[in-house]
């Protein structure tokens, strides 16, 4: 029953936002400053702290975010080396309907991995992957952005 109702409610938003350009942010965090590979980009030596990645996908951004969550996964983007590193965790996931380069550079934080997640990037945003510092109170988004929660 469950199941049905958030299929249901899955695919009503699907056939709402079929034409827009959905986005979403991750909020994770790195427990300790750890060296992780980024497959071709490199490797990096990544601070304590939290971060927020931009990305965005044209339909189902909920699968798109589980896929995130889970370790079990084929390494393809170039968030995916970042995640299944064990000292990192996804804190929050939101959704937005801006059009995901506009969100990754109203977004506030310093770039660490420049050519993180913005291979395909056309707005030169050189990073989709931001480092907020150690604080966690610090605010993450720009002010008037609609915040969905996933
Ligand atoms: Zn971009």
């Amino acid at each position: 029953m469950e199941t049905s109702l958030i299929y249901l409610k899955n695919n009503i938003n699907n056939k709402m936002q079929c034409h827009q350009h959905q986005s979403y942010q991750l909020h994770i965090s790195l427990e300790k400053e750890t060296r992780i590979s980024i497959g071709k980009l490199g490797g990096f030596l990544f601070p304590a702290g939290y971060y927020i990645y931009t990305g965005s996908a044209k339909k189902n951004i909920e699968a798109r975010v589980q896929r995130h969550r889970s370790d079990n996964k084929k390494k393809h983007w170039h968030i995916d080396y970042f995640l299944l590193n064990p000292h990192s965790k996804i804190t929050s996931a939101f959704q937005f309907n801006d059009v995901e380069c506009k969100l990754n550079q109203l977004t506030a934080g310093k770039i660490v991995a420049p050519g993180f997640g913005a291979t395909d990037c056309k707005s030169k945003c050189n990073s989709h992957f931001k480092y907020l510092g150690q604080d966690q109170t610090k605010p993450a988004f720009y002010a008037n952005s609609p915040l969905h929660p996933l």
